[in-house]
């Protein structure tokens, strides 16, 4: 499935529902980054026993209404952060790939899983 995104027509609605309950004043650095890391872990919670593939989560209409709420509360508090900080969603996503095109070369980490500084020892050694 493409999807098709208006980033900025999402924050106006997160915006607006912000501001309509009064609720700006809680939307700190701190509180923004609390409330995604809560949300990922709700999303967590929903595997704490068991492992599906993409496949099974897609087969089970419970559990994909369920992840997928979880990804929409993470992605709000996301955009949240976006926004206060004036980001250009964009330009900061092509940034961080750069980077991590640097972090990870192709031809020394493909199909490993390793941390960046482990490529690092191999370039020293
Ligand atoms: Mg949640």
């Amino acid at each position: 499935m493409k999807n098709e995104v208006d980033i900025a027509s999402i924050i106006d609605k997160i915006n607006a529902f912000v501001n309509e309950r009064e609720w700006e004043k809680y939307h700190t650095p701190k509180n923004l980054a609390i409330s995604m890391s809560i949300e990922a872990n709700e999303l967590l919670e929903i595997f704490q026993w068991e492992n599906p593939s993409f496949q099974e989560i897609k087969n089970d209409k419970e559990k994909l209404r369920n992840v997928s709420h979880e990804i929409a509360d993470i992605l709000i508090y996301l955009l949240r952060f976006i926004y206060k900080l004036d980001l250009n969603l964009e330009k900061i996503v092509i940034e961080k790939l750069r980077i991590n095109e640097e972090k990870y070369p192709v031809e020394k980490c493909r199909g490993k899983p390793d941390k960046y500084f482990a490529y690092s020892k191999e370039k020293q050694g």
